[in-house]
């Protein structure tokens, strides 16, 4: 038989080898096809006396198998039944332990009145998802020793595994080991692979096929370990035994705190392990696809697959690229400015493989901008990231410098200097003398206009905003903000060096503080309104935390700095005169900087203390400068304030067209404020409650706090911004 994502050859000893390489794509993952022909692979292999064995391999360099393509869950009917999503997902698990069993039951396989037929994997690399999970139900795993990872990563877009990788990877490695990797979702290297028994040998990656089919030659009758008379999960396993029962409660506890309840997954992946742990392998696959199906037919899942995976990886490969504008050239690029930004831009250029020429005002200057590089190579060499003669590679291509001559061969200018207009000014004109004409310049500014700084260029067409966020090395969103001159070419240039960089683009308005700045200051500003009201700080940052922000907004603020909070309140009250619009922290800001000199984390704390080598903790004396109210606000009503007013922050960008698609909206808010991943992001979660209700509920906030939670009178003629579009 031929298949279409697979060759089938069989050799004259009688093993199969399946060779996987979908057609047309660069990493192989299970999709309608993939499955189909799998299915039939399987029932061909068990039905063919001739088949003595099998061995399973990729014949992409890119890894072995990568998962599920996420696209087809979204594929299924929107009226399908629990009953039809469950038997959809079944065909494969089931498949894959037919493959395990060759076809037999299990009794008869425990009995010895029947044996599987040997099955290995040979692994050359990368094998996430349901590629690990078809590695786990073969009985033999050989792992290259070159690059490779493992991983169930399902639980990071509100998933778990469903093919089998709670129950294999729990009897394998036992039930710690399974729950961890599972609601962890991070991938693990060989060794570790082997030394938790998921893997059986380490090969360099010419040998695994060849490694793989001596096994099955020399293993005839192989049955998997559940399949063999007296199997015991190692370490334990149940309810009854006491070496897992505290391991259960603990870790159901742990992560509950560390998830604050907002992904069910987690919990359906440690019950799918609880359960299916004190029954037998094939019920414990029907848990588990029980549970899989219990996720999918919930928001979260959806909604995080859909921003998560499908929205981010068309932002990343360039969805909003112009397409009239053919390659671009983009080997080195100039970075003005070696402050921090620059020098995190710096670094991100750099470690992508392209040139990068750091200018400063003066050597000293661009030398500290690559001494941050230098330092983050130094501690991947530290931890075994990196190796010094990468590092050395990688900060050879910094050429610091004080001379714009060295810009003229630049193929990208992104601008760093100081968020001044005279210094941008006299920085562009600089370098325009230098550069070619057709090199386009980027401004990585954070309040002045792009249209406003364009004018100061001869080529305002070819001027455009890269707006990074702090730090720029772990920071994965950039906006991307076209002028009112800005043509084709800097918006695809734009996308392609970030492309390069490996973060991802959202294209927005030239406005005061774009998108995510805009929705960022009010949702810190009703924080410290809260301070300033007297409610406890403790009851704000937690409800922020159990909300799903990974840090409360107090902490925030120390981050951003009240310093600079003020700076750029002060500055929009000058640019904007009468039309300013008081965000109601003017007073608290003024005492903070002003007063108590509490200007912000790196200043040395402002909300929090910041105790060296110690844990932050909220500063003692806060009570003293902002009384207490007797009566304290529930958490549902903090809640609300704080959720509510990033909505509404986000549907006004939204009505203005600020940020110009929900897609966008709901990447810029998950990767550049850290907006609650369960929700799938600000318009996601308007959708999941329903405008009717968000605008009802919106309106009541308005009318108990003030205008700034009201809804945009376009939303109250909107049912949806995705599906019901
Ligand atoms: P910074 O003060 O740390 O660095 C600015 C650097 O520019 C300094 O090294 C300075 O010596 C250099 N410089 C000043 N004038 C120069 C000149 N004429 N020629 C060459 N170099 C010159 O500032 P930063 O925080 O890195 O901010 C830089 C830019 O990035 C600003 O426009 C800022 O608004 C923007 N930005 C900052 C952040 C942030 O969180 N700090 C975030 C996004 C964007």
């Amino acid at each position: 038989m031929t298949y279409k994502t697979f060759t089938f050859e069989i050799d004259a000893d009688g093993i199969a080898l399946m060779t996987i390489d979908l057609p047309g794509q660069s990493m192989n993952v299970w999709n309608e096809d993939l499955i189909e022909d799998y299915i039939k692979a399987v029932d061909e292999f068990c039905a063919n006396d001739d088949i003595k064995g099998m061995v399973i391999t990729s014949g992409k360099t890119s890894g072995f198998l990568a998962g599920a393509d996420l696209r087809m869950l979204g594929n299924m009917p929107a009226d399908a039944t629990a009953q039809q999503m469950f038997d959809a997902n079944f065909k494969l698990q089931a498949a894959v332990r037919k493959m395990e069993t060759a076809g037999h039951s299990a009794k008869n396989l425990t009995k010895g009145l029947a044996h599987a037929k040997p099955v290995a994997c040979a692994l050359n690399g990368l094998a996430l998802g349901g590629g690990m999970e078809l590695a786990l139900g073969c009985h033999y795993r050989v792992a290259t020793d070159g690059k490779f990872q493992m991983g169930q990563p399902e639980v990071q877009v509100g998933l778990i595994p469903g093919a089998g990788g709670t129950q294999r990877t729990m009897r394998l490695a036992g039930v710690q080991n399974a729950m961890q990797i599972c609601t962890q979702g991070k991938p693990m290297d060989a060794k570790t692979a082997l030394s938790q028994g998921l893997i059986h040998e380490i090969a360099p990656a010419a040998d695994v096929v060849a490694k793989a089919k001596e096994w099955v030659k020399a293993n005839p009758k192989s049955n998997a370990p559940w399949d063999k008379k007296g199997f015991k999960v190692p370490g334990g396993a149940g309810a009854m035994d006491p070496r897992v029962v505290p391991i259960f409660a603990g870790f159901s506890a742990m992560a509950q705190v560390a998830t604050r309840h907002n992904y069910p997954a987690v919990r359906r992946i440690l019950s799918s392990i609880y359960e299916g742990s004190i029954v037998p392998i094939d019920v414990g696959l029907r848990i588990e696809s029980k549970y899989f199906v219990q996720c999918l037919m919930e928001p979260q899942a959806k909604n995080m697959i859909r921003t998560l995976f499908v929205n981010k990886q068309a932002a990343e490969k360039g969805a909003d690229r112009p397409k009239s504008v053919g390659e671009i050239p983009m080997k080195k690029v100039g970075v003005l400015g070696a402050g921090m930004m620059g020098a995190g831009i710096a670094y991100v250029t750099a470690r992508s493989g392209m040139d990068v020429v750091l200018l400063d005002r003066d050597m000293d200057a661009a030398e500290k901008g690559k001494d941050y590089s230098r330092k983050l190579n130094d501690k991947g060499i530290s931890r075994g990231k990196l190796t010094k003669e990468k590092s050395e590679a990688m900060l050879a291509k910094i050429h610091t410098t004080a001379s714009y001559d060295d810009l003229k061969d630049v193929d990208l200018i992104i601008e760093a200097v100081f968020e001044d207009p005279g210094v941008k000014k006299d920085v562009i004109e600089k370098t325009e003398a230098v550069i070619r004409d057709d090199v386009v310049f980027a401004s990585n500014t954070s309040t002045i206009p792009i249209s406003n700084l364009a004018k100061n260029s001869k080529r305002p067409d070819q001027f455009i905003g890269i707006h990074f966020f702090s730090p720029v090395d772990k920071m994965p969103l950039v906006e991307i903000i076209p002028g009112d001159k800005s043509g084709d070419l800097p918006l695809a240039a734009a996308l392609d060096y970030v492309g390069k960089i490996k973060k991802t683009p959202i294209v927005v308005s030239d406005t005061r503080g774009f998108y995510c700045n805009s929705v960022v200051m009010p949702y810190l500003n009703e924080a410290s309104r809260m301070v300033a009201e007297g409610i406890n700080p403790a009851l704000i940052e937690n409800c922020a935390l159990d909300m799903g922000m990974p840090v409360g907004p107090l902490a925030l603020t120390d981050e951003t700095s009240q310093e600079l909070g003020l700076r750029i309140m002060r500055s929009a009250q000058e640019e904007l005169g009468d039309k300013y619009q008081p965000t109601g922290v003017e007073d608290l800001m003024e005492k903070f900087v002003e007063e108590l000199g509490r200007k912000g984390r790196k200043s040395g704390g402002g909300y929090y203390d910041y105790p060296e080598g110690g844990k932050k903790a909220l500063w003692p004396e806060l009570s003293k400068h902002f009384p207490l109210a007797a009566d304290q606000p529930t958490p549902e009503e903090v809640t609300d304030r704080l959720m509510f007013i990033q909505l509404a922050s986000v549907a006004k960008c939204f009505d203005n067209d600020i940020v110009h698609d929900p897609q966008s909206a709901d990447l810029g808010a998950i990767f550049g404020w850290g907006f609650a991943p369960w929700t799938g992001g600000p318009m996601s979660h308007i959708d999941t409650m329903g405008v009717d209700n968000y605008v009802a509920k919106a309106d009541a906030l308005a009318q108990k706090y003030g205008e700034r939670f009201a809804p945009p009178a376009s939303f109250r003629d909107k049912k949806g911004f995705y599906e019901a579009a």
